[in-house]
């Protein structure tokens, strides 16, 4: 809803008006309304389609027809102000209207349910037709998106599927779509949920970080070295044998071309070649064997490749078994627990135990905002362990303890604008977000193989912001709030077994919250509230120091290292031993030698 004076300033010009001349309106008036509160297991397209999906679109239908949205006073009802979809009565006094439009804010795998996509999150996008390998394969493809899908879009190419148009035995024709849409919601409005990149900002990169420590300076047990050792050493032999290949490849074209040149005229008609002479019989004989020898050898090192490759993957199975294993987790890793413990001691962040060890929410937010100092921390702890008791040296630790620091302040700068409050970010701060971004794809892409799903939602945040400037107000916290309330109410009736009398107790709770007590309660609440808006005030200052550290971040260098693989670094290192060993051997012949 717009109106001329906004509620709040801007965050960095507080007080000042804050119309945005790119969006044009201003928030105005936020009102949150919870309609319900389901308790399942699992959301699954089926559940929500045989009970709550249908009467949610009617409603959304119903919404989406009265086109726009009034706020008014009525006339009839002592001047109360009121909000209603669609128009009002001519009699009562419109303070405002604006245009009704729907957005949805939840997980990728809930938006993937929710457009008849399930599951298909991990591979395929939920807004946009690309793939996972597509937006894998070169960082442009990345940046450069293809239209949105639209409600057409997806519904047509459902029916394409269904009437066998297109073939639902292909992932290429699919592209994902198994179901009709559940929701009336343009997948342009389905927003990137920009809270539940905190995890993803945190969490994944530092299991990858973990793992090169794992592997780089920890010590792991016997087995797993062994069977990893076993496996790169598959590797070095897969090198020898792509290179063999190619070797044996190359002879090939020359080759044919010989027995080409050499080929005897055919008679016509029959099945018979006649040659100039004896000696051009022989010839040709000779190049037709010596073309079959090449091909043979080419074709017995393409097996010794494919049985290399088969070999690779059971021994990463194999890999993968063990490092599963109970005695090789979390908790018999030494380092892995001090840095547990010093991110505890020094910053109160911890590692939640269920959800498989990974940093929650607010921890993961803790943990960006101090990656400066985490990061420099973790680097010193892991350069104080004697150089013989790890892999990697001073330099790679520098290394790669600077690339995941500057990959956590891109993180940090990216949360800061998406919290901004709606219409806030001028179109300078587009051009930061961009910049930012742009830099993160890059550092990301240099640090890891696979490019997720979340991370190339980034590229449709970029959209997201230029259209509403900032998303604070747009983003999944509120979810979680509902969320909260939702569960605190159903453990307060958990023990009413009575599906109906629960219902009933939960709705009468809810409304008995507005009695007086409630009220009261609510008032110290609202004191409350008071004391943090002073702190938001507070945080306006914060801001600016923030603001000017984002830009120190936008301009300093770029981070030009390579990163290769882990097992690419073990290669690396393995050669260098065999090397050494080498050299060392030869040493002992040549004492040998003197000897005599
Ligand atoms: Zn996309």
């Amino acid at each position: 809803m717009t109106k001329p004076v906004r509620r709040r300033g801007n965050w960095r010009q507080r007080g000042a008006s804050t119309v945005n001349p790119c969006i044009g309106t201003k928030l105005a008036l936020e009102i949150d309304g919870q309609c319900g509160y389901a308790q399942c297991q699992k959301d699954t397209y089926q559940v929500l389609k045989d009970t709550i999906a249908k009467p949610i679109n009617d409603s959304l239908l119903d919404i989406r027809s009265k086109k726009v949205v009034t706020i008014y006073i009525d006339r009839l009802d002592n001047d109360a102000v009121k909000l209603c979809f669609g128009k009002t009565h001519t009699q009562n006094t419109v303070l405002a209207e604006a245009a009704v439009e729907i957005f949805m804010v939840g997980d990728l795998a809930f938006y993937s349910l929710a457009l008849g996509k399930e599951a298909m999150a991990p591979h395929w996008c939920w807004r946009c037709p690309m793939s996972k390998a597509e937006w894998s394969t070169s960082a442009d493809a990345g940046r450069i998106l293809p239209p949105d899908w639209t409600l057409d879009g997806l519904e047509s190419h459902y029916q394409r599927l269904q009437s066998g148009e297109l073939d639902k035995g292909k992932a290429e024709q699919v592209r994902g779509i198994k179901e009709p849409v559940l929701w009336c919601i343009a997948p342009k409005n389905i927003l990137v949920p920009s809270l539940h990149n905190n995890e993803l900002f945190v969490n994944e990169p530092l299991t990858k970080f973990m793992r090169w420590i794992n592997h780089r300076v920890e010590e792991l047990p016997l087995e797993l070295i062994d069977a990893r050792l076993a496996k790169i050493d598959l590797f070095i032999e897969q090198e020898a044998a792509i290179d063999r290949l190619a070797e044996s490849e190359e002879p090939l074209a020359a080759l044919k071309d010989e027995v080409g040149s050499l080929r005897p005229t055919k008679v016509r008609n029959e099945d018979r070649y006649i040659c100039r002479d004896a000696q051009h019989e022989a010839d040709y004989a000779d190049a037709v064997a010596r073309y079959d020898e090449a091909k043979a050898a080419k074709a017995e090192c393409q097996r010794n490749l494919t049985a290399i490759n088969a070999r690779i993957k059971s021994a990463k199975q194999e890999v993968k078994i063990i490092f599963r294993k109970k005695e090789n987790g979390a908790l018999s890793q030494p380092i892995r627990q001090s840095i547990d413990h010093h991110l505890q001691q020094a910053y109160n962040i911890l590692r939640s135990a269920y959800h498989g060890g990974d940093f929650k929410g607010n921890h993961c937010r803790k943990l960006i905002r101090h990656a400066s100092e985490v990061m420099d921390d973790i680097r010193d702890l892991l350069i104080n362990i004697p150089p013989a008791e790890r892999a990697a040296d001073d330099d790679e630790i520098r290394k790669y303890c600077r690339a995941y620091k500057r990959l956590f302040q891109y993180f940090d700068a990216l949360i800061h604008y998406c919290h901004q409050p709606f219409g806030t970010l001028s179109d300078a701060d587009m051009l930061n977000v961009r910049k930012l971004v742009d830099l993160l794809d890059r550092l990301w892409r240099r640090l890891f193989e696979t490019v997720p799903p979340k991370a190339h939602a980034w590229q449709h945040l970029v959209v997201d912001l230029e259209r509403l400037r900032g998303l604070k107000h747009h983003s999944e916290s509120k979810i979680e709030v509902s969320h909260q309330i939702g569960r605190k109410i159903d453990l307060l009736f958990r023990s009413v077994n009575d599906i109906e009398k629960k219902i009933e107790c939960s709705l009468r709770h809810q409304h008995t919250q507005d009695n007086p007590v409630m009220t009261r309660t609510q008032q110290i609440v609202q004191d409350d509230r008071s004391r943090k808006r002073r702190a938001d005030v507070l945080e306006n200052d914060v801001n600016n120091d923030r603001n000017s550290y984002v830009l120190l971040l936008l301009n300093s260098a770029e981070i030009a290292d390579e990163f290769p693989s882990l097992d690419a670094l073990a290669v690396a290192d393995r050669k260098r031993e065999a090397a050494l060993a080498n050299v060392n051997h030869h040493v002992d012949n040549d004492n040998n030698n003197s000897a005599e």
